[in-house]
């Protein structure tokens, strides 16, 4: 049976990371706006091979959009690692989507301050909509929203090769991501910063650093993994044995 809103556990690049996914086949942005829409990797696997990944994330973005959650509801979502990343699929559905995302991180970061051995549970939020973000930014200027410590905001460019100007964005944003063609990049001579690592082990996008801008070589495959139920239970896994789910 499908819980309220399921988690999942990452591996490949994500190894250690908790995701928070929506279903980009059921998002208007992801299938109307978005300036990769014709080559995403998660719309293609989430439409083939990773078909039985698409029902929970559906379920996810309609229980994460049409209302705010209960603490509750926050409290029944299981997040088995200390560093999450909110949209490794999907996109933001609207504003109360971004809200509930921002009182989990809250909820965290509160609970954390009363509660020993409660662990502070580090957020990271990708996105390419710039106006929920202001929105957001708004709102917390004029005292309607409180702002967690422990979530971070990272701008997704909107097209391969484009990297967007940091000022012209939210402040809310810590940082630009960027996906470059290998070519393009190497003509351009663009630092390549997000390399072959794991998240776990760089870290700059989930930690306070002075890096504004990352830049990430365009891959064939990404690699990420979800690991099915089986797997999660066996404590060895060749790679073969995962299940490649990509990535926004
Ligand atoms: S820069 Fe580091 S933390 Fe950010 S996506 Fe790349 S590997 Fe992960």
């Amino acid at each position: 049976m499908n819980k309220f809103i399921s988690s999942s556990i990452m591996s490949g690049k994500l190894e250690n990371i908790t995701g928070l996914n929506t279903s980009p086949l059921v998002n208007h942005f992801c299938l109307n706006i978005c300036g990769i829409r014709n080559i995403c990797y998660s719309q293609n696997m989430l439409k083939t091979f990773r078909k039985s990944s698409n029902p929970s994330f559906k379920l996810n973005g309609k229980n994460l959009s049409q209302k705010l959650l209960t603490v509750e509801e926050i409290q029944s979502i299981k997040f088995p690692r200390n560093t999450v990343r909110f949209n490794a699929h999907g996109e933001l559905l609207n504003y109360t989507h971004l809200l509930n995302l921002v009182r989990i991180a809250k909820y965290y970061e509160d609970t954390a301050k009363y509660k020993s051995n409660f662990p502070l549970k580090v957020f990271t939020l990708w996105t390419k909509r710039n106006e929920l973000i202001q929105l957001l930014e708004d709102n917390i200027k004029a005292s309607k929203v409180k702002m967690p410590s422990n979530m971070y905001f990272i701008y997704s460019s909107m097209y391969i090769d484009n990297r967007t100007n940091k000022n012209t964005l939210s402040k809310l944003f810590n940082k630009v991501f960027t996906v470059y063609n290998s070519k393009y990049a190497l003509s351009k001579n663009i630092k390549i910063n997000c390399t072959g690592k794991k998240c776990v082990e760089c870290m700059l996008c989930y930690t306070d650093n002075k890096v504004t801008y990352i830049n990430e070589v365009e891959k064939k495959q990404q690699p990420v993994f979800i690991k099915t139920k089986e797997e999660r239970s066996t404590k060895k896994h060749s790679l073969s044995n995962y299940n490649l789910i990509g990535v926004k």
